[in-house]
């Protein structure tokens, strides 16, 4: 009975007043790196890290956010002796009869570990934009299952077209996802985020269901996830999204039209069905307000109603209007990222002009993340287990 995950939901269920005795722990300690307003956000990822359930995509998007908690506010090695030490008294304080004495250690272990690989992550982020909390503003029911959120941050987020950022809600706390805006940056500094329900998943029916406007969202740095524009020079585009993989596409042709160099852009967006298609409004004003070099082709797998022409799985729809010369993006479910690393290529697209969103399920170095890392320093070439099963080495920032 020493589960670190289950010790720690009763400081989980309380979060607000755990993490203000996490705070106070260090503060009688005069330990001061930490300013009282994140504490919520740095005890619930560190406590959730250190507990370990989550796969490997969130614990990537929950390093990211440590790691650059972890350079902003100035954490020494030092200080992880502390925070350990705070940690385990307040999960102890929390746990109830689920505590047992073996947990003190599994908890200090567990913390210096986490610290150790939050360190190296903020080396690879390199200096960049402070993690920060954002106002949803507005939350859309664009579809069945498809929320679209519409956040104001706090402070200016700073990120390019085709980055995803870790985002988490306090109602999980300490569970970051990733979620790609959907705009270029706009002169507001409103970011809109496409989420689809995830049966089963912890983190995206709440962000659908449950989240409401004038809550709060926690907001990690944005890092390149392998659809930066910057890899593909000036060649023409064929933006193939599948679901809500819309989102960084939609941006990227945003960034486009703020661009003066023109280039052809054919966006190829597939859904279920006609139903299924949840921003079909802002597809429209974006194709006829660029019809001379902007092409929208929808792709219906499982729609029989609809036009014949329009029928079809995503990727069949790309491969009839790829044309040679074109980088190819890609971004959806993990399963339309496997078959378009499988059948695009086959098909005659050239390796080096596709790029094909991060999934984090792979392996480090065997994913397309990290096509662009442009300011990403390198980790040095020390590897140990901890840090390639989370990935330390494939954060980048922007
Ligand atoms: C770089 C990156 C960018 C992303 N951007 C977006 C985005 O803009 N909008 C968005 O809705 N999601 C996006 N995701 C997925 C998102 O991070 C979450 O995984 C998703 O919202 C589900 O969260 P969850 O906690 O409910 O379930 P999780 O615990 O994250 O996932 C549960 C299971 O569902 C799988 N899964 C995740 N997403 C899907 C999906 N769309 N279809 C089918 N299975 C899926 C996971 O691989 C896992 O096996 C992105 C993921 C990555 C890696």
């Amino acid at each position: 009975m020493n589960d670190p995950a289950q010790s720690l939901a009763g400081a989980l269920a309380a979060h607000d007043r755990a993490a203000d005795q996490f705070w106070a722990f260090m503060e009688d300690r005069s330990v001061r790196f930490l300013p009282h307003q994140v504490a919520p956000m740095f005890f619930s990822t560190l406590g959730q890290l250190v507990a370990g359930r989550d796969a490997a995509a969130g614990r990537r998007a929950g390093l990211a956010a440590l790691g650059r908690m972890h350079q902003r506010f100035g954490l020494y090695p030092y200080h992880g002796t502390v925070v350990a030490a705070a940690m385990v008294d307040t999960v102890r304080r929390f746990a109830g009869d689920c505590w047992e004495p073996e947990l003190h250690g599994v908890w200090e272990r567990g913390c210096r570990r986490i610290l150790r690989l939050a360190e190296r992550a903020a080396g690879v982020l390199g200096d960049g934009p402070h993690v920060t909390v954002g106002e949803v503003e507005a939350c859309e029911a664009a579809a069945d299952g498809v929320a679209v959120l519409t956040v104001r941050p706090a402070r200016r987020l700073r990120y390019r077209p085709g980055q995803a950022l870790p985002v988490c809600t306090p109602r999980v706390p300490g569970v970051w996802r990733w979620y790609s805006p959907a705009n270029a940056p706009r002169p507001d500094g409103t970011v809109e985020f496409h989420v689809r329900a995830v049966a089963g998943g912890p983190v995206s029916p709440v962000l659908v269901e449950r989240v409401a406007p004038g809550e709060l969202v926690w907001l990690g740095p944005a890092c390149d996830v392998g659809l930066s524009l910057e890899a593909s020079g000036d060649a023409d585009l064929l933006l193939v999204a599948g679901g809500t993989g819309l989102a960084p596409l939609r941006a990227l042709v945003e960034q486009v039209a703020s661009a003066p160099a023109a280039r052809l852009v054919t966006l190829v967006v597939g859904s279920r069905t006609l139903l299924d298609l949840y921003d079909a409004v802002a597809l429209d004003k974006l194709a006829s307000a660029h019809r001379d070099w902007l092409t929208v082709v929808l792709a219906f797998s499982h729609d029989r109603d609809v036009e014949p022409a329009a029928q079809g799985d995503v990727l069949t729809a790309a491969l009839s209007h790829y044309r040679a010369g074109q980088a190819v993006y890609v971004c959806g479910p993990p399963q339309l990222i496997e078959a378009a690393r499988r059948r695009l290529p086959a098909a005659g697209v050239a390796v080096d002009s596709l790029h094909v969103a991060a999934t984090f399920q792979r392996t480090p170095g065997s994913a397309a993340w990290g096509s662009r890392q442009r300011s990403a320093p390198s980790c040095g070439s020390e590897r140990d287990d901890d840090a390639e099963r989370d990935g330390v080495n494939q954060v980048s920032g922007s």
